[in-house]
């Protein structure tokens, strides 16, 4: 495994690390399992979220049952903004995890304004400044798919790292937040390096094209600005092709990145990016999410019952009831914001019918 610096935050973090998102689906033992593959392979910083259903429950306990905690870098997500629920799941976050202490805590998607603004009137960008002088937290990041927001966020000094969406069908980074975090000093964690499930072997040959995980983890993780990626991983194979990429110097040049971009083609199939140029919407629906939401649900086919139930899961949680694509009441304004012309309107009256909650 190579590992390569976090920014200025003196961590080195295994360049292909672990996105634990897909936890949520499977059991205690064949987390446990996942887990101690990965280490034993030299991946050391494992990251999950409040937001992703019991993947802290399983990942905190994986820990414990393996004596790991100390040999590895943690980090988890809060997604509320205001500042008692923030506090309030940040002690569930410790809790699930089993640590009184850990090393990342990112605000989770902050992608629009009036996110940002709440976190900043309700003193929770504040509070979370304050758990890293308690020495509660170790570095306070920030994770966004918005490249303006991302750029505001970054500059303003309060974060050490920045997790951003990389992959071949999602570049927008590549020649704008990628090279200021590294001129600012900043680690940049990379998630959906495989566009969210769109470029498995599985889902491009329904969609048309041929491509492989392992391109894809070579594609990002080859960028000299990407400090990591975290690809999220529910199977022992898929481990092992990360740990396979991860013992790998760079192999991905410009023109190569190019030639991958090339083959993969998504005219026509109302495919979302997740860049955020289409917000925000006049019903304050979170669109990229929906949309990566639904396209997850349309690549599993309700066929396989953990991904299904994960997907109802962080709908539920990341999607509030008062943003829900049921309020699209159609004005057209995303659409003509969105680069790739999607029928926005059209795909969240079909998030509305396929997309389930839990409550
Ligand atoms: S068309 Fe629907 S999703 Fe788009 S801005 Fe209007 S209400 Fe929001
Ligand atoms: S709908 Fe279009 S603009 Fe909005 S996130 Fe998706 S691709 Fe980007």
């Amino acid at each position: 495994m190579i590992y390569r610096a976090l920014g200025n935050t003196g961590l080195r973090v295994s360049q292909v690390s672990f996105g634990c998102i897909r936890f949520d689906g499977l059991d205690q033992p064949r987390v446990t399992q996942l887990v101690k593959r990965a280490i034993d392979g030299g991946i050391n910083y494992f990251d999950t979220a409040r937001a992703y259903g019991s993947s802290e429950v399983y990942l905190g306990q994986a820990l414990r049952e393996l004596g790991a905690r100390d040999r590895v870098i943690l980090s988890s997500k809060v997604i509320r903004r205001d500042l008692d629920a923030f506090k309030q799941d940040f002690e569930t976050t410790m809790r699930n995890l089993q640590t009184d202490y850990l090393d990342i805590l990112f605000l989770h998607d902050v992608s629009t304004r009036k996110n940002w603004d709440r976190l900043i009137s309700q003193g929770t960008l504040d509070y979370a400044l304050e758990l890293k002088k308690q020495g509660r937290i170790g570095h306070l990041a920030i994770s966004t798919h918005d490249g303006a927001m991302g750029e505001m966020m970054i500059r303003t000094g309060h974060f050490e790292i920045a997790m951003l969406a990389y992959n071949p069908i999602g570049r927008d980074v590549e020649q704008t937040l990628l090279p200021l975090c590294t001129q600012l000093g900043l680690g940049v964690v990379i998630m959906k390096p495989l566009g969210g499930g769109v470029l498995s072997e599985a889902r491009s040959a329904q969609l048309g094209f041929s491509v492989t995980a392992k391109e894809c983890l070579e594609f990002a993780v080859s960028n000299p600005h990407v400090s990591c990626i975290i690809p999220g991983m529910d199977k022992p194979e898929y481990v092992d092709t990360a740990l396979q990429v991860g013992a790998q110097q760079a192999v991905y040049t410009d023109a190569m990145r190019d030639a991958l971009t090339a083959r993969i083609s998504l005219q026509g199939k109302n495919y979302c990016r997740g860049c955020g140029y289409c917000l925000p919407c006049v019903k304050n629906i979170p669109i990229p999410t929906v949309l990566a939401l639904l396209n997850r649900s349309e690549a599993f086919g309700g066929l396989d019952w953990s991904q299904t139930h994960q997907i109802a899961q962080e709908y539920t949680q990341t999607v509030a009831r008062d943003r829900l694509p049921e309020q699209c009441i159609a004005c057209g304004a995303c659409v003509t914001r969105c680069p790739y012309n999607l029928p926005i309107p059209q795909l969240m009256k079909e998030a509305a019918v396929k997309l389930r909650r839990y409550d």
